[in-house]
């Protein structure tokens, strides 16, 4: 027997996050203020963040220290994460490449959005908050957060999109099961959620209007936090766990890989996974190239403006420099509700402006059918927004076959999809457009 699956002892798991802001090709562009558009000092975050934070959302540092705490509940979400190799996918496609799949799908919540929301309710915690306030949209980003939460002691209140909140019961109740408050939005709780409830008491919500109700809770209430699950550059960083991983198994093998590929909505989980090799490629010491993927529905990589940008819809954040759709941007209703965001973070937008990633956009229907193909031959099946990536690697794959190169093939398995399966149904009953 010989082994599909790189592993790494928990004595092997890297101690510190990669920062890619000082290797960038040009300094990130600061945010700026909403109203005055003047470049926002670190200190104006205070009301939302605590100081550690800030202070990684700006540091210059390339390596921050993981505290002993985050490291220990890192085990308890299943860290390190195998490196698996899909050789039975491989077989079907009778390609000569080899492809891998990093599982982050083995978090208890489900997905990679562990990897973040442990670190920032662990910093919370020690500068003595007690709640934290998000938005969730499909519930993967409210799940990770209410586990945190309650892993460390905090009280955490969610703003879950109206839509998915109806559609979702199952996210929902994970949320409670954990200890959150979970309220459809736009909900009665907040002056803009009240506003727009007036103007159509059956409003289905978005992600934008649960960030604007988030927000207005977490500036109302006393010893309360914000917490955003992907785009800021300290969510990126506490993410780079997952490429340090890989880079020490790819190590193990003796193995460099040719392609790197994640799904992108916010880019938390792409810029995790690929970043400290980014880190390496701008230091040109690597040949990997990166792809980011993202639905055709929602294509701000593809075909969004690189310009300053509101992360919500109320204009209440600061402006980010980014590629966007525009921040009233309607995304349509596909199942991979973690991709419909209508921006993407600054890191990863500056790396697609220097070409450093490549962007590719796939329809749903296609993206079901390659997640069907990897839940047969490998037996998981998948979350819509890792549908994508799996997609991709399929189309690499195939491309190695013509050309017949062996080139290697790995990508960031974001999610499991079991709480999905609403999707899968519509496809295999021939319903999905
Ligand atoms: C949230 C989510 C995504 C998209 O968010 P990113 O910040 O772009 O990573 C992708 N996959 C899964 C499984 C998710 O839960």
């Amino acid at each position: 027997m010989k082994s599909i699956r790189v592993t790494l002892t928990p004595e092997e798991m890297p101690r510190k996050w990669y920062n890619i802001l000082p290797d960038l090709p040009e300094p990130l562009a600061p945010p700026l203020n909403p109203g005055t558009k003047e470049p926002i000092k670190p200190s104006d975050f205070e009301p939302l963040f605590p100081k550690a934070l800030i202070a990684q959302e700006v540091s210059s540092d390339n390596y921050i220290p993981i505290p002993d705490e985050v490291l220990q509940a890192y085990m308890i979400a299943n860290r390190p994460s195998p490196l698996q190799r899909a050789e039975n996918l491989e077989k079907l496609l009778k390609t000569p490449a080899k492809i891998y799949f990093k599982r982050e799908d083995l978090s208890p919540a489900g997905s990679h959005k562990t990897n973040t929301s442990l670190a920032q309710a662990y910093y919370n915690m020690k500068e003595g908050i007690e709640a934290l306030a998000t938005e969730t949209g499909a519930g993967q980003w409210g799940t990770a957060l209410s586990l945190a939460c309650n892993m460390f002691g905090l009280k955490c209140k969610v703003f879950m999109v109206r839509a998915s909140y109806d559609q979702k019961p199952y996210r929902r109740e994970m949320m409670r099961v954990y200890g959150a408050e979970v309220h459809p939005s736009p909900s009665t709780l907040t002056d803009f959620g009240n506003k727009l409830l007036k103007e159509n008491p059956k409003h289905p919500g978005s992600l934008g209007i649960a960030i604007s109700e988030a927000m207005e809770t977490t500036v109302k209430s006393k010893n309360t936090k914000y917490s955003l699950g992907s785009v800021l550059n300290h969510v990126m960083l506490h993410q780079t766990i997952i490429g340090e991983e890989t880079m020490l198994q790819f190590k193990k093998l003796d193995e460099q890989p040719d392609y790197l590929v994640g799904c992108v909505g916010g880019g938390s989980n792409f810029a995790g996974f690929t970043f400290p090799f980014v880190g390496e490629k701008l230091k040109k010491k690597t040949k990997t190239e990166f792809i980011a993927v993202e639905p055709k529905v929602v294509p701000s990589l593809t075909a969004g403006r690189y310009e300053y940008d509101f992360g919500d819809t109320a204009g209440m954040t600061p402006l980010l420099l980014m590629y966007t759709l525009g921040h009233d941007f309607v995304p349509s209703p596909i199942h991979a509700g973690g991709l419909r965001y209508h921006g993407a973070a600054p890191t990863v937008s500056q790396l697609v402006k220097h070409k450093v990633v490549k962007p590719v956009a796939y329809e749903q229907k296609e993206v079901f059918e390659a997640a069907m193909m990897f839940a047969k031959t490998e037996g998981i099946i998948p979350a819509p927004e890792t549908s994508h990536a799996i997609k991709a690697a399929i189309e690499l794959a195939k491309e190695a076959k013509k050309n017949n190169e062996e080139k290697i093939i790995a990508m960031n398995f974001s999610g499991h999809g079991l709480l999905d399966l609403g999707g899968y149904q519509q496809f295999l009953d021939g319903k999905m457009v």
